[in-house]
This record gives C-alpha cells, structure tokens and sequence, in this order.
C-alpha cells in the first residue's frame, strides 16, 4: 500500500500559481511548520545551483509573498513578490535568465495577446507573466514561477532598456507604437529614441529584432539594431506617425508604402508579409484565428516569426495559435444579470480604433466602460483622439467612472448614447452585446460576470 504524498510536500504547492488558501484547508493532512515551509520556499528543487544563498532568500521572499497575497485574496502578489526578490537581490532577474530561451514581446497595444500566442505556439511549458505584470518585478516573479528553459515576457514600453539588458533575450518583438496615457508616459518618438538605443547596444550581434515595418516609429527604433526581421503587417493607426521619426518632415505614403525625403523609408526586405495570406521566409501560413480583427493577425505573424527563430516551425505553431480563443479574459463571452457580452480591451485611441472596426458590424448596442485610474491613466482626454464618429447608426451605453467624460464626446461626435447610473437598468438584449473597456473597467467587468 502506498501512501499518498502529504499535500505541503509537493512541490507545485509553492511553485505554480494559481495557489488558494481556501483549496490548501480543505486537505485533511496537517499543516506544516514554519519552520518547514520556510525550508521548502528557499530549497525547492527549481532553484539552480548557480545561484548564492542571498538569491535564494530572494526567491523565498517572492514565493513567500505570492502565497501570502493568494491566501489573503490580495491578488497574485505578483508585482510586491517581485520587488521584494529584487530589493533582496538586485541582480536577481539576470541570474534567472541566464542560460534560458526568451522572447521579449513590447508595443502599445496586442502585447498580452501576442505573448500568449508565443507561448502557446512554443508548445512545451513557458515561463511567462500572464498576470499582466510587465515590468521587472513581473518578470522576476515569472521566472520564479517556472524552471521552464523557454521564456516569453510582455514588457511595457518603458522598460524595455532594462528587460533587455537583464535577461539578454534571443528574440526583441517591436508590435507598434502609439501614444498611451501621457499623463505618466513618455511622447512616441522619445520612446522609439529610448528604444533604438537600447537595441543599438550591446548584446545585439546575435538578438533578433522582429520588427512591424507598417509602423514608421518602430522602423526607427529598429534601424540600428544588428540583426531585424521586417514584418508587412497590416497596421491601420498611423496618427501619431505622420512625421518622419528621424527628421520631423512629414512621411509620404503610398499604398501600403512610405517615405520621407530624408531616405528614411519603409524597409524594403521583408522576411514576413501578410495581405492575400501570411508569408514567412517565403513559405505559405495557413493562419486561421479564433480571435478577432486584423490586429490580431498582425499579431499572430509578429508571434510566428518569433518562434521561427527559436525553431518552432511556423505550420506547426500556426495551429497551436489558431487555437487561442480568449487571452486573460478578453475576447471571451460572459454573462451578467442575463445579459451575454463579448469582453473587449481597449486603453488607448489606436486601441479603440481596432476594436471599433470589429464591432462595426453586427451589433447595434454597444456598452462603453471608462474609468481613469492610475493604471488607466488620470486624464481621460485621449477620448477625443478616438474615431468615436464611426459608431454612428448604433447606440452606445456610457459606464464606468468616467461616463460623462464619454458621453460628451459622443455628443461631438454626433453618436446616439445613453448614459448608465444602474447597469441594471440597461434592457436585455437577445443578441450578444459587444462591451468595450478600458483598462481597471474591463477588470471589474471580468470579475462581476461569469464565463458562458
Ligand atoms: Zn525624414
């Protein structure tokens, strides 16, 4: 007769998210000493022998406050776990890093998606942050979560320096560029400066960047980097790009060409293009998503050329991202007080420009939920740089904190609204209603509904 493992002697307990207090009571065994879970946070297996034990206590420390935060529902603690390994252990991500397979995913818009379809594409274990903490903490704390030798991180814009200095990644993805909350980030064309930089330095004889060569910002900051990868990947935004990057003149575009009279130009090698069908190294994709537009086309090619470097064959990993339904709650359907609603995120004018374009047809009601966080960005004022006028012929249900905000520039843009006090209030319809949130609106709306 074989007796079953004690439950706080496996490993995954202190390993692999998500861990609940709850699901760890309702086991019959004992509960371990402190003294034996503080052995088992710093000792696990996972850890590597090339690590100091002042890196190891760094580890505890981020295992330690990822099962605090589950066990008192404050989150994954992902970010606090992360910053603590880090304060203990500055060089703590590089260590992590060291001897893995990454990819680095960064752009305005479609980084979570696009890291989840490298991920899923790689079709073996990953280590990645898919609790959406894309700054350092977050990666420390994905790179703790898992041994795994393959390695895919969303980083925001403006770590990228020092994500890529850290964990000297094999493959940088450049997705776009365009302006998001400015009341705390940089201007496009000092964050392409900062990026081409950084991927002009050191490291890059043998890092590959994958660059959208649609978006001029992006061409510039890849144009110094050692080794790019263009991709001709549909890219509709091109408002804050409307001037050369390199001299300020205005760009000259052409079909699906650009130019300025400096020479700085839309790069003319491409190694992917997606019009009629996806091409990568001149061979055919058959790329059939399950998720929606042509942003997610764009990228999923961005997500293919990536793992091509890496040596995943892109026929076979297309099949593996076609299969993506739903990433981190977007795109899914759910269902609140007998509504059912098709969860959309969008934070940023270049993101509701997308997002608009899906939802054009087929649905006559449409909710809006704006807040302005912190993590949304204070000023709501980037809702007049959104095409909102497209939405005419459908009626828009104002939410979130800052319904009035948008229900003003509706009235501008000559768009039929109402302006919702009660959801509850809102009449049920019988067809699917498309739901568009920006960034903490959409949390409390994947929270507060249930999946279909
Ligand atoms: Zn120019």
């Amino acid at each position: 007769m074989t007796t079953p493992t004690p439950y706080w002697f496996q490993p995954a307990l202190l390993e692999t998210p998500p861990l609940s207090g709850a699901k760890v009571l309702q086991k019959d065994q004992p509960p371990p000493g402190w003294s034996f879970c503080v052995f088992r946070l710093v000792s696990v297996k996972s850890m590597r022998n090339d690590l100091s034990l002042r890196d190891r206590v760094a580890i505890g420390g981020v295992r330690l406050v990822n099962v605090a935060s589950r066990v008192l529902k404050r989150g994954s603690g992902t970010v606090a776990g992360g910053q603590i390994g880090l304060l203990v252990s500055p060089e703590l991500l590089k260590k992590l890093a060291r001897g893995r397979r990454t990819v680095l995913v960064t752009g305005t818009n479609g980084k979570t998606t696009t890291t989840a379809m490298v991920g899923a594409g790689w079709g073996s274990e990953v280590a990645t942050n898919d609790t959406g903490a894309n700054m350092l903490a977050g990666h420390v704390a994905a790179l703790v979560g898992s041994a795994s030798e393959h390695v895919v991180l969303e980083v925001d814009e403006a770590w990228l320096a020092d994500a890529v200095s850290s964990i000297e990644p094999e493959v940088v993805v450049l997705l776009n560029l365009s302006r998001d909350q400015l009341d705390r980030a940089s201007e496009v064309r000092q964050m392409a400066e900062r990026w081409r930089k950084c991927l002009a330095g050191p490291g890059g004889e043998t890092r590959l960047v994958v660059a959208n060569a649609n978006d001029p910002l992006v061409v510039f900051a890849a144009s110094d980097a050692a080794r790019v990868l263009w991709c001709d990947v549909p890219t509709d935004w091109q408002a804050d790009a409307r001037s050369c990057p390199r001299c300020t003149r205005a760009l000259v575009r052409t079909g699906t060409s650009w130019h300025c009279e400096c020479g700085f130009a839309k790069p003319t090698t491409l190694g992917v293009t997606l019009r009629s069908g996806l091409v990568i190294h001149g061979r055919e994709v058959p790329l059939e998503l399950s998720l929606p537009g042509h942003f997610n086309e764009a990228n999923a090619a961005m997500a293919l050329a990536a793992l091509y470097e890496v040596g995943i064959d892109p026929v076979v990993a297309v099949a593996r991202i076609n299969a993506v339904r739903g990433v981190a709650g977007r795109f899914t359907r759910r269902r609140w007080h007998g509504h059912t609603l098709e969860l959309l995120l969008a934070k940023n004018p270049s993101g509701f420009d997308a997002l608009i374009t899906t939802v054009q047809d087929g649905h006559q009601d449409l909710w809006i939920a704006i807040n302005a966080r912190i993590a949304d960005g204070r000023d709501p004022s980037w809702l007049y740089d959104v095409p909102f006028e497209r939405l005419k012929g459908h009626r828009v249900w104002c939410l979130g904190e800052r319904r009035l905000d948008l229900a003003a520039r509706l009235e501008y843009g000559g768009v039929d609204f109402e302006v919702v006090d009660d959801p509850d209030l809102i009449p049920v319809s019988p067809s699917p209603t498309a739901l568009l949130a920006n960034y903490t609106a959409f949390s409390e709306w994947l929270e507060r509904s249930d999946s279909c």
